[in-house]
């Protein structure tokens, strides 16, 4: 039987439609402020849809593009301001950032009630113990997804396929707040296919097209697909071998439509939340 195709892109536009309507009601406008630093192609076209739905939620967003030489100081600097600034909610460095920059600093020099991305070490804690935090927009998006879809983690056996700091482990941590009975792989796991058999939910987040194929997954699971490769036509795709996969499992994401759209909704989501936390309402 063919699974149920989960449609990122229309919960997306419910979740933006909710922000938007959101918005609507504060007394002053949330703010989002990305910097971007250097040329890279891919981290162009992200900021580019980052301000397309801020504008579509009615939240403000100012840019700063540094040139790739602009230095750490340059960006720690632009950062510093940016936490000062009361009309600015939330703060995002497009990552990576070109050689020669400490990335671990500036993401910690980003405040913790502005790190809308969920990434400084303070909002990680606050994760994995369980208290209010800014959840890395990725991870978000896949839980909302699932709450959408009806699909409750509680009991089940969930394998997250990847432990980045940016999705595996906080989709992980998640989960298992959600009551899932949790398992974590990466490229060492010994026999990926007999664990992901196991799951109930299945996520994949590793960044290998076709890594995730039919006999490797549970008749009837849940399977989430992250990842964002391309093909030998230079089309987008996932690591789950789709066609196949969808055949045996109950619900998929396809890749494009899928969790993509879910994660930038989410940064408005969160931007949201940062805006409500510093009194906008
Ligand atoms: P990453 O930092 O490169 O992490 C990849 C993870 O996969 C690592 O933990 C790695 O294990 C694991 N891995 C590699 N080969 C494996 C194998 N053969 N079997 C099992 N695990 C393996 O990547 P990421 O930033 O988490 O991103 C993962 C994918 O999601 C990428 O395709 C990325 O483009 C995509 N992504 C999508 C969105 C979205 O909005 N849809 C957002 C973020 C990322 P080790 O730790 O052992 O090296």
């Amino acid at each position: 039987m063919a699974a149920n195709v989960i449609d990122g892109k229309a919960l997306a536009a419910k979740c933006k439609a909710r922000v938007a309507q959101e918005v609507r009601s504060f007394s002053r406008r949330p703010g989002l402020a990305v910097i971007i630093v250097g040329d890279n192609p891919a981290s162009r076209t992200y900021v580019n849809s980052k301000r397309k739905d801020c504008e579509e939620c009615g939240i403000y967003s100012e840019e700063y593009a540094l040139p790739a030489e602009a230095g750490q100081d340059a960006l720690m600097e632009v950062i510093r301001t940016l936490n000062a600034r009361e009309d600015i909610d939330g703060i995002l460095c497009q990552l990576p950032l070109p050689e020669g920059y400490d990335e671990e600093a500036v993401l910690l020099a980003i405040d913790p009630d502005k790190d809308v991305d969920g990434f400084h070490p303070v909002n990680v804690g606050r994760l994995s113990t369980g208290q209010p935090c800014f959840v890395p927009c990725t991870p978000a998006g896949v839980m909302e997804m699932l709450r959408e879809c009806g699909i409750d983690p509680k009991g089940k056996e969930c394998v997250v396929v990847g432990r980045s700091n940016i999705v595996g482990k906080p989709m992980a941590m998640l989960l298992l707040a959600a009551h899932g009975t949790v398992t974590i792989c990466h490229s060492r796991t010994r026999d990926l296919g007999e664990v992901c058999r196991r799951a109930d939910i299945l996520v994949a987040a590793v960044g290998k097209r076709d890594l995730i194929t039919a006999d490797m997954v549970k008749e009837g699971a849940v399977v989430i697909d992250v990842a964002m490769n391309r093909n030998d036509a230079g089309k987008l795709c996932g690591d789950v071998d789709y066609g196949p996969v969808s055949e045996k499992v109950s619900y998929i994401t396809p890749v494009p439509g899928g969790v993509g759209p879910m994660t930038r909704a989410m940064l408005m989501v969160n931007t949201l939340e940062a805006a409500r936390r510093h009194g906008k309402a």
